[in-house]
């Protein structure tokens, strides 16, 4: 089906310029082909209620570069050996000054965070100074900038269907060009025309086990924090039409979070968050009862500096998270006040206080022995006790050799004993089909495949490190571009 004929095709749906997913970049794609005049159809493959994908449950900030000299030079810098080409770096850095004039033309209010430069996630590279993070309105979180950009959608005349994947391109067998995109709707197939072109923006494979496994280094499994619809689709139908790939390997993770079989997504353990000090004791091991790191530790979105050079948190899987009772019984392990994640802002929720649902649901086990602690999570009950014993040691010399860790100090002692089973966590991933500075997605010799284009989170690009912010204001910058350049297109006969 991916190449076809066009006159063997019996179209159901016809627009100018259709976007396959409804997130920022989905949103923003949109908003810019329909001012230019274009007819819109997006495709979301969520159902209504669960749309915006992981745009929707972020933090909410959005980056807004000062000046474009420096902002090229951070990026080039973020880049490090994995460099991306200087025409790409410097369109990024041009259209990511612009996104406060854009939020501002739909009806926003950008607000600087108050918290620079702590919000500068690489303070000692080049041109850092250009960086400035920026939300919509007078609160940070709570799906508030997502709700400017879904008012703005709302406002126009843009049709969206939910629960409505994209599944296949259709390409003409011959010239190689996008006709349009072969969707289910309601368990039925439906083709559906783009008489200009199609715009992929249908996010990262945070939830495609196979790909993870394939594609991001030193995790045998992953999940996410963010919407549980984003598994690879768009990666997938960019190959079949011969799309290069770009990135696979680069992802905002991982974290240790919790991941439950009755939730889709992961819940953060409050613990573990690097500014939150509770009474307590609390490490992690990995599978053979041992530490492996500070457990504290803030990373700059799941990389730690090691020898030099940035890479991805150690997770040996599986990893346990053990405390004591006097832990426990502070308060909920879960992060209840978080503004942000897709447990909290669209399943909402609700984790008890004292922690008592969680351990009846199995989500935490509990023991009166560190021993019989260790049998029950399948851990080495010598080598669990000798663990303890040796950051008990530590804790009460206020001194940890092993990891450095400085933050809750604090013994495991008071009995019963508790442990929570972690997994990899991420918010997104980076990876996708390379695209160019006209937000074109090309194919491996770098010609670009005709009337494809792409935004956000899917291919993005970032290829090494991670500025905060980066993803959401890379989707208004490289969305504003798609859908300039998608509306552009010569119309189909
Ligand atoms: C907890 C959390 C906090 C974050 N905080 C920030 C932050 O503050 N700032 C920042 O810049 N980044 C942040 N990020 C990352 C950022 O949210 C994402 O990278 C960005 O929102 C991606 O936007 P997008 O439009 O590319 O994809 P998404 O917003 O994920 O939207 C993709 C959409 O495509 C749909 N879809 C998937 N497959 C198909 C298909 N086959 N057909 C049709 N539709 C499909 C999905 O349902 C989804 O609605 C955070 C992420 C998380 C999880």
């Amino acid at each position: 089906m991916a190449q076809q004929h066009p006159i063997d095709i019996n179209w159901d749906m016809q627009a100018d310029v259709v976007v396959i997913g409804y997130g920022a970049a989905g949103a923003a794609t949109a908003i810019t082909a329909h001012d230019l005049g274009a007819k819109i159809l997006i495709l979301e493959k969520a159902p209504e209620g669960e749309e915006g994908g992981n745009t929707r449950v972020a933090a909410q900030g959005y980056l807004n570069t000062s000046d474009a000299e420096k902002a090229a030079a951070y990026l080039t810098a973020l880049c490090g050996p994995f460099t991306v080409p200087d025409d790409m770096i410097r369109v990024w850095a041009d259209e990511m000054g612009k996104n406060n004039e854009w939020v501002a033309s739909i009806g926003g209010d950008p607000q600087e965070h108050q918290h620079p430069p702590a919000g500068v996630e690489y303070p000692d590279l080049p041109g850092s100074d250009s960086v400035h993070k920026f939300h919509h309105g007078d609160r940070l979180g709570y799906a508030h900038t997502w709700c400017l950009f879904a008012n703005a959608v709302a406002e126009r005349s843009i049709e969206i269907l939910y629960d409505a994947p994209g599944v296949e391109l259709i390409q003409d067998g011959v010239t190689r060009e996008i006709l349009g995109v072969r969707a289910e709707q309601n368990g039925e197939s439906i083709n559906v025309e783009a008489k200009r072109a199609v715009v992929l923006t249908c996010g990262g494979f945070e939830n495609n086990q196979e790909m993870i496994r394939n594609y991001l280094p030193g995790v045998p499994y992953a999940y996410t924090s963010g919407t549980p619809h984003n598994t690879g689709d768009g990666v997938r139908m960019a190959q079949v039409v011969g799309a290069d790939l770009w990135h696979m390997n680069n992802y905002a993770g991982p974290s240790m979070a919790l991941k439950v079989p009755e939730h889709r997504t992961t819940f953060g353990m409050l613990p573990l968050h690097f500014s939150r000090e509770q009474p307590g004791g609390m490490i992690v091991v990995g599978p053979d009862a041992r530490r492996f790191t500070d457990e504290k530790l803030h990373t700059a979105h799941g990389k730690v500096e090691l020898n030099g050079r940035w890479g991805p948190l150690r997770t040996p899987c599986p990893m346990y998270m053990i405390i004591d009772h006097t832990l426990f019984s502070a308060g909920p392990l879960y992060d209840k006040e978080s503004s942000s994640g897709w447990n909290r802002i669209v399943e909402q929720y609700e984790w008890s206080d004292d922690n008592s649902a969680e351990l009846a649901k199995g989500w935490i086990t509990k023991a009166d022995t560190l021993g019989t602690l260790a049998t029950a999570v399948d851990l080495d009950p010598a080598a669990l006790t000798d663990t303890i014993d040796r950051w008990n040691a530590q804790s009460a010399s206020n001194h940890d050799p092993d990891f450095n860790r400085t933050l809750m100090l604090a013994p495991i002692e008071f009995a019963p004993f508790y442990a929570v089973e972690l997994s990899p966590s991420m918010l997104n991933t980076q990876g996708g089909p390379r695209r160019n500075e006209r937000a074109q997605i090309v194919r491996p010799d770098g010609a670009p495949i005709p009337r494809l284009y792409s935004s956000g989170e899917l291919g993005s690009i970032y290829s090494y490190l991670y500025q905060g912010t980066g993803n959401i204001g890379e989707c208004l910058a490289f969305g504003r571009i798609a859908g300039r350049n998608a509306a552009g297109e010569r119309e189909r006969g």
